[in-house]
């Protein structure tokens, strides 16, 4: 395990996640009933801005820093403005500093009867995680590897809520390894609600993996995925599966999406893509 999300937190593809997971939080808390969070691939928690590993690269510039400092149409404004004020609630002088990952912006929108279970297994990553979860009796940290606790804490007693599913792309068999873990999952619990992030470097991979998931049997399956264009030799675009989407994101992200990919592209190529793998068309 080599990956280190502190050089990537808050660059334009958390941008991207981070939105669409508050929007789904925001949808789980217009019913009373407790909610459930597993999140398999937590990460720290809480990430410094002001660190080497973010000055480094640098690319919390071009995402979040963009996003706060470009006003957005009124529509997709108004549904960004939940995410922009949880990141700056972790920022209270004003100035961004701080950058919450998953687990932190989950439990700043959960109520007091959600829970949260957050999975990290690379030791140091972990120990962040538990400072940054420790005073909050909603949350449990787990060093537990996230495919495993994917099968173990399915399903949730609430019996409603989301599963974040947000690997590092290390491996060579990741994609087929997601596709499979969904299936699985979805199978043991059905009417979850899952977020699968993925990267788009090798698109054959990404082609490959919605075809997967198109023949898998789940029957509702939404996909976006936004690209940032401009040269090619990192990260340029990030794609999302949303297996049983609250109703309403879809409309949401085709407000959002596109007014997002704007302000966080870096040269010509740049845009979004939403459709249903499966369901609602
Ligand atoms: N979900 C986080 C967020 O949105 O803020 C970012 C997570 S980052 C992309 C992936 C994390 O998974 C890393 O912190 C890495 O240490 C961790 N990781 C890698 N392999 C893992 C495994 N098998 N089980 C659990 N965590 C793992």
């Amino acid at each position: 395990m080599n990956y280190r999300h502190a050089f990537h937190a808050g660059n334009f593809a958390d941008v991207f996640k981070h939105a669409v997971l508050v929007r789904i939080l925001l949808h789980l808390r217009e019913k009373p009933a407790a909610f459930r969070v597993i999140d398999t691939h937590a990460g720290a928690g809480l990430y410094d801005l002001t660190g080497p590993e973010a000055e480094r690269t640098g690319e919390w510039r071009q995402g979040i820093g963009r996003v706060r400092a470009t006003p957005l149409a009124p529509a997709a404004a108004s549904l960004l403005a939940p995410y922009l004020e949880a990141v700056a609630a972790f920022n209270p002088g004003g100035a961004l500093a701080r950058y919450p990952g998953s687990p932190l912006l989950v439990l700043r929108l959960m109520r007091s009867q959600d829970r949260l279970t957050a999975c990290e297994l690379e030791p140091s990553a972990n120990a962040a995680l538990k400072r940054a979860l420790a005073a909050d009796l909603r949350a449990k940290s787990v060093a537990i590897d996230g495919w495993v606790g994917l099968n173990a804490f399915l399903p949730p007693k609430e019996r409603r809520g989301l599963v974040l599913i947000d690997p590092p792309f290390e491996q060579p068999d990741e994609f087929s390894r997601l596709a499979h873990a969904i299936v699985k999952a979805q199978r043991k619990w059905p009417t979850g609600i899952y977020m699968l992030w993925y990267p788009i470097k090798d698109r054959r991979a990404v082609t490959h993996f919605g075809r997967a998931l198109a023949e898998s049997g789940i029957p509702k399956i939404l996909r976006a995925e936004l690209s940032i264009g401009g040269r090619a030799d990192d990260l340029g675009a990030a794609g999302l599966v949303l297996v049983n989407p609250p109703w309403r994101l879809a409309e949401e992200m085709e407000t959002l999406l596109g007014p997002l990919a704007r302000v966080l592209a870096r040269g010509p190529g740049g845009g979004y893509g939403l459709d249903w793998l499966r369901g609602e068309n």
